[in-house]
Parts: structure tokens; sequence; C-alpha cells
């Protein structure tokens, strides 16, 4: 999967710098260092590399300390907030406003323009769009059929070319038929070449001139590295693209390319293909994106959720707690009821990495909340301290004294308990004194 030797040096370099109360300068230095290479071991231009670490530093450095955060995770928060900005800020979404839109597709041979043009039909059939197929690539022989057959399987039209061998002629019948069937996207897949050369650029200028197209998107192979970034600098040079597709981060790409390509041409990537199957086709979100290369699920979100919400010194006695395996009922509890205060539970234990997967054993509901705390609120101190001791007789009783039954009371012990463990691994996992999901 693309950025895994990135995200695994990105969280050696964050890893190190947990559990410090207070970074030097020196620690600093040593996790850009480490930054620097990963990024550059990742494949991303040395051109974007040198000012992005110059920013970090900078911002980290001059951080205004956030008294909710450690320093490790203002250090990480500012690389991710780097990151979304190099990967382009926000969603670019597609210029689709007037009908028919025409989107063009251009790219190399082999970067998966043609198998992109069915994705992106099926992606805007998928919004209630009514798109139109035009097979203008009539340099490689199979293109025509591989596009038909595309478009048969995803019940979206196409236009072949018949008798013609212009592709602008091609273009212009296509988008004519599109006006005709008011189609409202025409999706041209054009010629693709092994390389660049002076007459690919001439007849995608004679197309573009001629249907004067809303999107120009560029389809580039992920895996090619720092040469997509060439490739979509010559296109941009010539066409002035719109939009960039990156295709093939599925597969075992360092994912360079994605972080280079609109810091080194200024165009946003649109959409990013994961596979060879017709629905492997994503909208680009940069903030996803660069949570994915730090590793960190939506780790982040949870640090700005907690960085409003969660009273600062109960989450420091919890992490205390926590790494002392010290968590009891009470905290639970407690923890239970400040996480109630920001948002669904399920959603924020989802985003603390690790957890997502088993989140079917642990099943905090939020509507059983009351219950949970009746039954934690009918238990004496001791029971909340010290949960082992609760024997059958005291089950009874804690049942009873909360309005619920027996199973009720055996269920929340052993949710506890589940929860307790995963604790234990989150806490081995922060690294040999341990921390808590905060510390992550
Ligand atoms: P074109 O010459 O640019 O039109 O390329 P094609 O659309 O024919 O794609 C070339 C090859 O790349 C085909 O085997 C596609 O199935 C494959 N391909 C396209 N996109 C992806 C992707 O996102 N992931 C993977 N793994 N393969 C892809």
């Amino acid at each position: 999967m693309a950025f895994e030797s990135l995200t695994a040096r990105l969280s050696e370099a964050f890893r190190r710098l947990r559990g410090r109360g207070r970074l030097t300068e020196a620690d600093v230095d040593q996790a850009l260092r480490e930054i620097r290479l990963a990024l550059l071991e990742a494949d991303v231009s040395v051109k974007v590399v040198r000012p992005l670490i110059g920013r970090i530093r900078e911002k980290a450095v001059g951080a205004e300390i956030l008294k909710s955060l450690n320093p490790a995770q203002q250090v990480v928060k500012i690389v991710y907030d780097e990151l979304v900005d190099l990967l382009g800020g926000t969603l670019a979404e597609l210029n689709l406003a007037r009908r028919p839109a025409v989107i063009l597709m251009v790219g190399l041979q082999g970067a998966g323009k043609t198998t992109t043009a069915g994705k992106l039909a099926r992606h805007l059939a998928g919004r209630g769009k009514k798109p139109l197929l035009v097979a203008a690539d009539v340099t490689r022989p199979a293109a025509v059929t591989q596009l038909e057959v595309l478009g048969r399987s995803i019940d979206v039209p196409v236009h072949l070319p018949g008798a013609l061998t212009d592709p602008v002629a091609i273009a212009e019948a296509g988008l004519a038929r599109a006006r005709a069937e008011e189609r409202d996207v025409v999706i041209v897949d054009t010629a693709g070449r092994l390389h660049i050369d002076a007459a690919l650029m001439a007849e995608l200028e004679a197309v573009k001139a001629a249907v004067r197209p809303d999107e120009i998107l560029l389809v580039v192979d992920a895996m090619t590295g720092q040469e997509a970034v060439a490739v979509a600098e010559r296109f941009h040079a010539a066409l002035t693209l719109t939009g960039v597709i990156l295709t093939k981060l599925d597969g075992d790409t360092r994912g360079g390319a994605a972080l280079s390509v609109k810091a080194a041409t200024g165009v946003p990537i649109k959409f990013a293909a994961t596979g060879e199957r017709l629905d492997a086709l994503e909208p680009f979100y940069p903030d996803r994106m660069a949570s994915r290369i730090l590793g960190m699920g939506d780790v982040l979100t949870l640090i700005e959720k907690a960085q409003a919400e969660v009273d600062e010194q109960k989450a420091r006695e919890l992490e205390r707690k926590l790494r002392r395996a010290e968590w009891t009922l009470t905290d639970f509890l407690d923890q239970l009821r400040q996480l109630k205060k920001m948002g669904p539970l399920e959603e924020l234990l989802k985003m603390i990495p690790g957890v997502g997967a088993r989140l079917g054993q642990i099943q905090v509901d939020e509507k059983q909340l009351a219950r949970l705390e009746a039954i934690i609120l009918s238990m004496t101190p001791e029971e909340r301290e010290r949960p082992e001791i609760i024997n059958y007789s005291r089950r009874k009783r804690i049942a009873a004294g909360s309005g619920t039954t027996v199973a009720d009371v055996n269920r929340l012990l052993k949710q506890f308990e589940e929860a307790r463990k995963l604790m234990k691994q989150m806490a081995k996992m922060g690294g040999k004194k341990g921390k808590g999901p905060r510390g992550f």
C-alpha cells in the first residue's frame, strides 16, 4: 500500500519525541532530520521537502504551547497541517456547471487513463449525472474496445469513432451527440504515448481547442514517483491542466508523487484511484490523505476534539492511571461521560488507532449509557476501584440497586475488562513507559 514506509518512518520519528515533557531544540532538530529523510526516501521532491521542513521548524520553534497537547503531539499536528497544505488544503471539486460539461482525460500510455475515464463516468453517474464517454484514443489499438466494454459494464453510453480517425473530429462528434441526447457530462478519452512528444501535445491542443473542455484531467501513475511530477509539469505547460488524477495508489508505491505534484505544479489532485476495479476511485481529500500518511487514523481529529472538550487535569490523571494500569470503573464512568460530551461514542472510539477493528467487542451504545451509569453508581467505592471483588451476591445487590439485571451487570463488567485490556495494550504500544490514548 502506498505510503507504508513513509508512515513507518514518520511514526518512528514521532515515537522518539513521545514521553518527553519538554522538547529541546536538539530534539526538534533530530525529529526534523528524520522527517526530511523519510520524505526524501518516499520520493518526495527535494524542491518540496526543503521549504516544507523550513516551515515545520519555524512553527515548531515558535509554536504557542497548546495546554492540552504534549510537545510531541504538537509537532505531529504541525507536520499534519503542513502535509494537508502540501496536498492542496481542501477537496478540489470538478467544475461541471456547464451542460454538457466537457472533461478531457489526458496522460501517458499505461497510466490508467482509459480505466479512469470509466471509473469517473461511474462515479458521476452515481451522483445523478448523465455522462457520455467518447473514445478518441485512436493510437492504442485496444483502447476503443476497452472503453466500449467499460461503458457497457457501467451502463454509460460510449461514443465510438466509427469511420473517423481524427481525434478532433471524433471529439466534436461526441460533443454533438451529447448535446442531442442531453447528456450532461462528456468524458473524452484521448490518446496516450509512452513518452511525451510534440505530436501528442499538438494533437491534445487541437482537441482542446475544438471542444473547449471545462476540465483537463491528467491521469498519472503514482508508482512512477518523480517521473509523475515531471510528466505533470510538461502536460501543464502545454495544456493548462485543471486537475490531476493519481492512479495505482494501491500499489507498492512510496507515494512521494502524491505529495509533490500539487506543490510542484499548483494543479490540484482531484481524485485518487486505488485499484483496478471500477469502484476504486475516490475524491481526493487532502486532510484524509495526510492522516493516512501519518498513520494515525483520525487521531488528529481526536486531538482537536480533546483540545476543545476534555478537562486537561482529568486527562492527565487518566493518562497517569493508564500508565500504572490503575484504571477503574470510576474512571470508566468518568470517561464515558467525557466522551459523551464529545460526540457519538463509536465515532470517537473508531478514531483511536487500533480500536476501530475491536469496536464490535466493546459495544458502547450511547443509549445504554444511563444504565451503565446507574450500575456503576450502585457499586460501593471499593467495588468501583477493585471490580474483581464483585462476586455473585454483590452482582445481585448491584442489579437490584440500579434497576437492572445480573446479566446487565455481568455485561458491564465484561466490557470494562475488555476496555481495560485494550487500554493496557495501547499503553504498551505507546512505548516502554507507556501512554494513554492521548499520548498515542
Ligand atoms: P491507459 O493506457 O492510460 O489508458 O491505461 P489503462 O486504463 O489501460 O490502464 C493500464 C493498466 O493499469 C490496466 O491494467 C489497468 O487495469 C491498470 N490500472 C489502472 N488504474 C489502476 C489503479 O488505480 N490501480 C491498479 N492496481 N491498477 C490500475
